[in-house]
């Protein structure tokens, strides 16, 4: 199975359009060592012809012209992106499929919480019923997409949509969830988790067999963006465990043995940086931190 990160930035992307941090200031710049990236997806394909994506982000467009075997072919009005599925309801997770809605044909897999959303935001209406087939995907019940890879969504701590907070209580949003998807094709297993609030010791078992990992890397640091004076909130009231610290994803995964790859990594991260200090630990400790346009087989 093939996996090509499309966009390793979390929502934002890196550098944000309305952040001046030292960060964003060196992306901008045009800095070598600090590569700008879109915001997180991760295309995965079992016979390198037909293409699943797993979140469809605001930068999709940009990302099927940057990545050729996204390219119809020549003479052709069709897309090798055969299905995409929807792991997050936030904006950077579904926005991209309004770039999807020329008349081409493919499935949306989703789980119910999610299509409801769609279903209530008319704007998705230019997704046509006829053309564009919605897939409800139970959690934990894997399913087989018809493109030679099986699909599972499973349940992952999380947080609800920031638009949606509003009208949810305190403890509703402790106990709503997010999806990571898990991807087998010809016996391996990928693993795509954009968000996770907690690396619970059923999480971290569940990750167990993954051949690849595709982690929720947004904060180095749970205080990071407090720190920084980007905004007030923890990553775990984002809903993100941070890389670092005792319960982070370091810790808590370095014993899995999937090729373990961070992405959806925020723009105050330093490990986006090729020469932090923060990158050091991470490659140290056996991770990656994914970019554009990387290709991994799992
Ligand atoms: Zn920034």
């Amino acid at each position: 199975m093939e996996c090509l990160v499309l966009g390793a930035a979390a929502g934002g992307g890196f550098p944000q359009w309305n952040c001046g941090c030292a960060n964003c200031v060196r992306a901008r710049s045009g800095d070598p060592a600090a590569a700008p990236r879109t915001q997180a997806s991760v295309a995965v394909s079992g016979d390198g012809i037909r293409w699943l994506i797993i979140g469809a982000s605001p930068d999709l467009r940009q990302q099927i012209l940057a990545n050729d075997v996204l390219a119809p072919a020549a003479g052709t009005r069709e897309s090798p992106i055969a299905g995409v599925v929807l792991v997050s309801a936030d904006v950077d997770g579904i926005a991209g499929l309004l770039v999807l809605r020329e008349q081409h044909r493919f499935r949306l897999f989703a789980p119910a919480a999610i299509l409801r959303v769609l279903a209530q935001n008319e704007i998705f209406a230019s997704l046509d019923g006829a053309v564009v087939e919605r897939v409800e995907v139970s959690p934990d019940v894997e399913v087989d997409t018809g493109l030679g890879v099986a699909l599972t969504l499973l349940t992952m701590p999380g947080k609800v949509p920031l638009y949606q907070e509003a009208e949810r209580s305190a403890s509703r949003i402790e106990a709503a969830t997010t999806y990571a998807a898990r991807l087998e094709s010809g016996g391996r297993v990928c693993v795509v988790a954009p968000a996770c609030a907690e690396l619970t010791d059923a999480v971290v078992s569940r990750l167990a067999d993954a051949d690849v990992l595709f982690f929720d890397g947004t904060l180095f640091h749970d205080n990071e963006m407090i720190d920084a004076g980007l905004g007030w909130k923890t990553g775990r009231r984002m809903g993100h465990v941070s890389v670092s610290g005792s319960g982070g994803a370091l810790a808590r995964l370095r014993g899995l043995k999937a090729r373990k790859v961070f992405f959806h990594i925020n723009n105050s991260n330093s490990m986006l940086l090729d020469d932090s200090e923060q990158r050091r630990m991470v490659e140290q400790a056996g991770f990656s931190v994914g970019y554009d346009g990387m290709s991994v087989i799992a």
